[in-house]
């Protein structure tokens, strides 16, 4: 039987600290640290998840800025609005909540957000200095699975590991992440021959792929890791990407759906806007050419 990674209390330990370094930041400069929050339209899911990111800020003392923009708002009038949170010496982070409706270009509007200010880490400058080696703003869900595989000690350099899902926002840096611990990785996705082969050979399974439990108890390694993101809404409630009662009788460690990645990755959200407003303070921030 497999210990629980238990994310949500990891989570509220990391969401405790950062208010703590939030505090001493605010008694030092005068201010607490910033996220503006920007919601184009009121599609429900993305409106949860942006009242639980504010909700996360008040708890942590950070400042978040609401910008819930009307649905038809023009590409750009959303630029603009980028720019000058850009240029806005009290926001340290600007979220951006994705999807954005079809008529914007989402990849535009997060090539505008200033690379110092992304705390998705979505912004290729941030994804080049991940996949260089030098990582400043990492994505959440990543990083948060990184901070649960430290947490529960769990061995990374010269383990072979397998992340299934090659998502910009999950699957791949989640990948160089585990490589720059020195890991030995290997990214499945959708056209990916003998899955069941090579999951049964990892030590560390990460699942990002948006279907329920794909990946089969039965497949998992006997004392290996899963992790497990997915979110996928069911008739039965929220699931994961892995069939859990099976892979649980044979993981070492195994995250829970809900109450594994999901509150990591709030957690980390948080902890990139401190950093972000940390760095903030020692460099001044210059608005980017317009
Ligand atoms: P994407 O849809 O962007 O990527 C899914 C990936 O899964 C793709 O690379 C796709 O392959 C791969 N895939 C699809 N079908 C298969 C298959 N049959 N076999 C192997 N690989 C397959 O999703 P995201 O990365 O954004 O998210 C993945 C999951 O994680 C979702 O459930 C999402 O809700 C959840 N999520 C959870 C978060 C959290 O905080 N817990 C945060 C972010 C996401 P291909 O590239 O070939 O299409």
């Amino acid at each position: 039987m497999s210990t629980i990674i238990d994310g949500k209390a990891l989570a509220e330990k990391k969401r405790a600290a950062v208010a703590d370094e939030a505090r001493a930041f605010a008694q030092r400069y005068g201010r607490s640290p910033g996220l503006a929050v920007v919601l184009v339209g009121n599609d429900p899911a993305s409106s949860i998840y942006v009242r639980n990111k504010k909700n996360d800020c008040a708890l942590s003392g950070i400042a978040s800025f609401d910008h819930t923009m009307d649905e038809r708002i023009t590409q750009s009038e959303l630029l603009s609005l980028i720019q000058k949170l850009n240029a806005d010496k009290t926001v340290d982070g600007i979220l951006v909540q994705l999807p954005l409706p079809a008529h914007l270009n989402a990849q535009e509007v997060l090539l505008a957000i200033s690379p110092d200010k992304d705390v998705d880490g979505f912004h290729p400058y941030n994804m080049g200095r991940l996949l260089t080696g030098e990582p400043t703003l990492v994505p959440c869900t990543p990083a948060g699975v990184m901070a649960m595989l430290h947490e529960y000690d769990v061995p990374i350099k010269g383990m072979d590991a397998v992340v299934v899902g090659r998502s910009n926002i999950v699957g791949k840096p989640m990948a160089l992440l585990l490589m720059m611990e020195h890991a030995t990785v290997t990214i499945c996705h959708s056209r990916t021959r003998e899955l069941e082969r090579k999951i049964g050979q990892a030590d560390i399974v990460v699942a990002a792929i948006g279907k329920a439990e794909m990946i089969k108890g039965h497949w998992i390694k006997p004392g290996a890791v899963v992790i497990d993101v997915g979110m996928n809404r069911t008739g039965q409630g929220l699931k994961g990407d892995v069939e859990y009662t099976e892979a649980s009788a044979r993981a070492s460690l195994i995250t829970p759906v809900p109450g594994g990645v999901g509150p990591m990755t709030r957690a980390m959200l948080l902890e990139n806007t401190l950093a972000a407003a940390q760095r903030h303070v020692k460099q001044p921030i210059t608005a980017p050419p317009s």
